[in-house]
């Protein structure tokens, strides 16, 4: 069994990524430069922006933390939109989601720059990805092509089960794997959850990707002898004994599936460490398109 380690491959490309920084600096350049804008301050949120902008740090990167009151209008977060899109010192940034419920996420995410948009939301993005044109892939579905193209996983014409249709996991990691080229090719089937008979599917599959957010979800009975597994899932589970009060879970029942994998990405460790990695690589790519 392959341990697919996302923390590994994604430290590598984190190397790499430092080295293309250090040769743009070397030549009296600023460096790519990546904003984040937070509005409130939900847990999990704060972590994630966090883990990024610790991320930029690393590479060498410049970054920005935007930190926003939960009672920030929509108007006034648009305005912040408007001067990170003007401003020529900025490479790219995201807006972290969710937001408060007052503020609009779908106008919010039309107003961005699409030259800007380093989490590749913009439907000009999204559009561009589907029709296989340059764009910025979102990071998690990007960050599980890299993965799967860096172990060599084969995948032109095998059977790829998603479960999940979400706009940022499901639906363009679905798009990526059926389209052409490195770790595509693959006839994939989208499930979600009003499809039927998931255990037939997922039981015929020859690589099955997880998204659903629901722990555990996957057990072994469901997956075949020798499939790859791309676990997605990050859920918060409660637990008393740990000292944070809960533990990481994802969408597969770790220890039986791996049991009957050839390939399998852990939580955490996996497809996480990976997201942030591509994240960086937009920025980089941004800067580079920009210049
Ligand atoms: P969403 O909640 O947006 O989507 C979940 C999808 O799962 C939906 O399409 C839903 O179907 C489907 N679904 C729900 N229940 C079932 C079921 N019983 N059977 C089959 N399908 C089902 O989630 P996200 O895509 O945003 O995230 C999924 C998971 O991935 C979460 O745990 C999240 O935390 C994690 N995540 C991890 C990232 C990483 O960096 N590793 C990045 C982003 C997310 P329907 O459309 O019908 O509602």
């Amino acid at each position: 069994m392959i341990l697919l380690d996302g923390k590994k491959t994604a430290q590598t490309l984190k190397e790499e990524i430092k080295q293309a920084v250090t040769s743009i600096t070397d030549k009296g350049k600023r460096p790519p430069h990546l904003a984040a804008v937070l509005v409130g301050n939900d847990g999990a949120s704060l972590t994630y922006v966090g883990s990024k902008v610790r991320a930029c740090d690393y590479v060498g990167f410049e970054s920005t933390l935007i930190q926003l009151e939960a009672s920030t209008t929509e108007a006034e977060l648009l305005k912040h939109i408007e001067d990170l899109n003007k401003n020529p010192e900025l490479d790219g940034y995201i807006v972290q989601l969710p937001l408060p419920k007052h503020i609009d996420e779908e106008k919010i995410l039309l107003a961005i720059d699409p030259a800007k948009d380093v989490d590749g939301f913009h439907p000009a993005n999204f559009g561009r990805m589907a029709l296989e044109m340059e764009a910025f892939i979102p990071a998690t579905p990007f960050g599980i092509i890299e993965l799967l193209e860096r172990y060599q996983i084969e995948t032109s014409g095998k059977h790829c089960v998603v479960v999940g249709r979400s706009h940022i996991v499901g639906r363009p990691i679905s798009i990526l794997m059926s389209q052409k080229g490195l770790a595509g090719n693959a006839t994939v089937t989208v499930a979600h959850s009003r499809t039927k008979n998931l255990n037939t599917l997922t039981k015929e599959a020859d690589i099955i990707v997880m998204a659903l957010g629901i722990p555990e979800y996957l057990t072994a009975p469901m997956v075949k002898e020798g499939a790859v597994i791309i676990d997605v899932g990050i859920t918060r589970v409660p637990d008393s004994t740990h000292p944070k009060g809960y533990v990481i879970k994802g969408d597969v029942a770790y220890e039986e599936v791996a049991s009957k994998a050839s390939a399998i990405t852990p939580v955490p460790g996996g497809v996480g460490p990976m997201t942030i990695a591509m994240l960086l690589k937009n920025t980089l790519l941004a800067y580079h398109r920009n210049h």
